[in-house]
């Protein structure tokens, strides 16, 4: 998947998490606060049909009170009980000492009355002026044919606050005076006290109309001593504020306080009695109570759900970014060394393409990695992988990058065009690899190699690298169209060499080696030519150099070897008495100490006398371990095989080889044949000269190759060389058609 998109799924799905947290909360708290507002609709419905209940208590009690005045001043109009005033007195002492009134009276519409009290006795003559004021209000409405209860007012014979019931009497349809009892709060507070409402959590209280408690529970809920309600800092400014609102227009409210950490409601509602107010008050929350208990139990326990559900959806949020981290970290970057990947390498490039045009891809590889894993083990191989990481992230300028493909190799994109500067930027790079593992706790010396492509591709910059995977001459190669040619058909020999050697596709051509003075053949070149599925043969010179670099001519060598053998056997077993073959051999087959041996053993199989064969080594295996080379020689030629140089004159050849290595034959190369424009050319035949007499005296016999036309022939027989090779006896021919040309019995 798309690091982009990945990164847009998770942004997605963070978004959709915080979405669905919040909902969930609100969806919650909404839950919550309506289980809230539920139970407070219920608390207020409650307190409101209690407070109801109570004012309907009241006012029975008061109206009771009145009744019972009203039937006396019946009985004292049927029975004329205010004819005189002793009656009255008479009247009045008995029946307050059966109820609880403080005190009764009688006043007549004159104003003048009597007044009985159980524990003053009775006062004979009292005006309506020596009533307090609310009190003759009360009569005075009497008076007018009302039944009234007063306002309360400090009592003079009685210590306390009273209020008065007064009813008319009438006699003969007339008020002649009105009947009033004067009475305590305390009628009301067998109603408030100590019975609670609200299943035992709340109080009721009387106020008058200015918020002061006429009746206050013994048992409130607020312990301090309050006069009003109004007192103490238990109601806020805004509800004092409502309350007195209410008061003003006689509208009943509810209202919240809090009360020793528990969260309180009042219910106030005015009663149709002389502008007083029943006070509802009722502990809602707290830990004590069991509403609140439930409350906290339910919050406590839709936190712990959410606590759960918010962990759950952490969690696995949790484990989705992880995963996608490790997804992009398996997607784009390498795991030994922790730099991106290609993948990741051309996402970055083709986004900064899309600004920079200019800019380079460097293929960059270590030679033989596969050794340094082999010899000191994949740690050590991943460790110089790291340090090369390194290296080139130093060397790094600003919007470049780099990647690891696989195994060693790494690509660089650089923002340079210009050769120099490039091979500067990387040479710095391989040089400062291998100085530092030449000399740190490496055993071993990293050498690299780069093939660049400019404003190429990675494909390209890989192609140019493996131009030059084999050569240690060179460590950075940029890349052109011939090189791709090149490396297309290189990796496509490599790939099916294997193949093509099962297949036998590689076939046995044969040169004739001619008596150069007679003409006759006295020998014959095994030469490889390699024919494809369409016939067409490839030279060894397209090859053979490949297979040398990569190894694999060992094992075609061996197989020539044996094919020279079938060859020679062929001849013999048919009665042709063979000419001894040469065969080219590669350096790489003196490496090992065996060589001798193998092919030996070959001939034996074939039961070919050694005699019969010359094995062709080129000059510069000189420079190799020349008494190692030496040493395989001789053991060849204690077996019997010939040793011929070939090629002789065409590198770096000295004579002193001719000394070092003992040979058997010596190979002219056929640059020797050929004039070189403005050369002199008696010199050249004058070195040619001292070289076949050099050999001539060191007993080796001398070949003259390329012989292409009889002048050739003529001046190698001149200079005494001993045998010719070329077109102008033969080209390489097939060994089927050798044989019918030239060994016939
Ligand atoms: P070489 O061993 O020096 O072989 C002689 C080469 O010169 C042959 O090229 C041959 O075709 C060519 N030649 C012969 N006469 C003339 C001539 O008159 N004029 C010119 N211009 N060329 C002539 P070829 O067959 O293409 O082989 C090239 C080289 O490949 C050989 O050079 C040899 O070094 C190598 N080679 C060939 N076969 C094998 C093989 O089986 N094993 C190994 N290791 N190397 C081989
Ligand atoms: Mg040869
Ligand atoms: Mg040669």
């Amino acid at each position: 998947m798309d690091e982009k998109k990945i990164k847009k799924q998770l942004i997605r799905i963070t978004v959709l998490i915080i979405s669905v947290s919040i909902v969930v909360s609100a969806l919650v708290l909404i839950a919550f606060s309506y289980v809230i507002q539920q139970a407070h609709n219920t608390d207020h419905t409650q307190m409101k049909i209690e407070t109801e209940e109570y004012e309907s208590r009241i006012l029975k009690q008061i109206d009771k009170n009145i009744q019972f005045l009203t039937s006396l001043a019946k009985a004292f109009e049927v029975n004329d009980l205010t004819a005189s005033t002793e009656l009255i007195e008479k009247n009045l002492s008995a029946i307050n000492e059966t109820n609880s009134f403080v005190s009764m009276a009688y006043l007549s519409v004159d104003g003048k009355g009597i007044i009985n009290s159980t524990e003053y006795g009775t006062k004979w003559e009292i005006t309506l002026d020596d009533c307090a004021d609310y009190a003759r209000t009360a009569i005075e409405k009497s008076f007018k044919g009302e039944d009234a209860v007063s306002k309360m007012f400090d009592s003079e014979i009685f210590d306390g606050k009273l209020f008065i019931y007064s009813v008319p009497v009438h006699k003969n349809g007339e008020i002649i005076g009105a009947l009033a009892a004067s009475d305590t709060l305390e009628i009301f507070e067998d109603i408030v006290n100590g019975n609670t409402v609200l299943d035992g959590q709340g109080y009721i209280h009387i106020l008058d109309s200015a918020g002061n408690f006429l009746v206050r529970s013994e048992h409130t809920i607020v312990k301090e001593n309050m006069s009003s309600i109004f007192d103490g800092p238990y109601l806020s400014e805004k509800t004092q504020e409502k309350a007195h609102e209410a008061i003003a227009n006689r509208e009943s409210m509810y209202g919240e306080f809090e009360y020793n950490g528990n969260e309180c409601h009042f219910y106030l509602a005015p009663i149709d009695l002389n502008g007083w107010y029943l006070f509802c008050a009722n502990r809602l929350w707290g830990p004590a109570l069991s509403f609140g208990r439930s409350v906290i139990i339910l919050g406590v326990f839709l936190f712990l759900i959410l606590l759960a559900m918010f962990t759950l959806l952490y969690y696995g949020y949790y484990r989705f970014r992880k995963n996608s981290s490790l997804l992009i970290r398996l997607a784009y970057y390498d795991r030994v060394t922790g730099a991106d990947n290609t993948l990741r390498f051309d996402r970055k490039k083709e986004e900064i393409t899309k600004k920079h045009k200019d800019y380079c891809i460097a293929a960059l590889n270590i030679h033989n990695f596969k050794c340094i894993n082999d010899i000191f083990g994949t740690e050590d191989g991943n460790k110089v992988l790291k340090f090369i990481k390194a290296k080139i992230e130093e060397n790094l300028e600003p919007d470049e990058f780099f990647c690891r493909d696989s195994a060693d190799l790494f690509y660089i994109f650089l923002l340079d065009t210009d050769e120099s500067i490039l091979s500067r930027r990387i040479s710095s790079v391989i040089l400062n690899v291998r100085e530092v593992t030449q000399h740190a706790a490496y055993s071993y010396e990293v050498s690299l190699y780069s093939g660049l492509s400019i404003r190429g591709t990675r494909e390209q910059a890989l192609v140019a690298l493996q131009s030059i995977k084999h050569n240690l001459q060179t460590d950075i190669a940029f890349y052109d169209h011939s090189l791709h040619e090149m490396v297309r058909k290189k990796s496509n020999i490599e790939s099916y060499m294997q193949l093509a050697l099962q297949r036998n596709e590689f076939k046995l051509f044969l040169q004739s080696k001619r008596d150069l003075k007679t003409g006759k053949i006295t020998g014959a070149e095994a030469l490889v030519r390699w024919q494809l599925s369409d016939g067409s043969y490839r030279y060894p010179g397209e090859f053979i150099p490949l297979f040398e670099a990569n190894g694999f001519s060992v094992k075609l060598d061996m197989y020539m070897f044996e094919k020279v053998c079938i060859q020679l056997r062929k001849w013999i077993d048919i009665g042709i008495t063979p000419v001894p073959i040469s065969v080219n051999q590669s350096k790489r087959l003196f490496a090992n100490g065996n060589y001798p041996e193998d092919i030996e053993k070959i001939a034996r199989k074939y039961n070919i006398s050694p005699s019969l064969i010359t094995l062709e080594i080129l000059e510069d295996i000189a420079a190799s371990d020349a008494e190692q080379i030496n040493h395989q020689i001789n053991a060849l030629q204690k077996i019997g095989f010939k040793i011929s140089m070939d090629d002789f004159g065409s590198g770096y050849s000295s004579l002193n080889m001719l000394y070092t290595l003992k040979i058997d034959e010596l190979k002219l190369d056929r640059g020797f044949m050929r004039k070189v424009a403005g050369g002199d050319d008696e010199r050249r035949k004058i070195i040619l000269k001292q070289i076949i007499s050099f050999a001539k005296k060191l007993g080796i016999t001398t070949v003259a190759e390329g012989i292409e036309t009889e002048d050739d022939r003529d001046n190698m027989a001149a200079l005494s060389c001993d045998y010719g090779q070329g077109y102008f006896f033969d080209k390489p021919t097939e060994a089927e058609e050798f044989s019918r040309l030239y060994m016939q019995k």
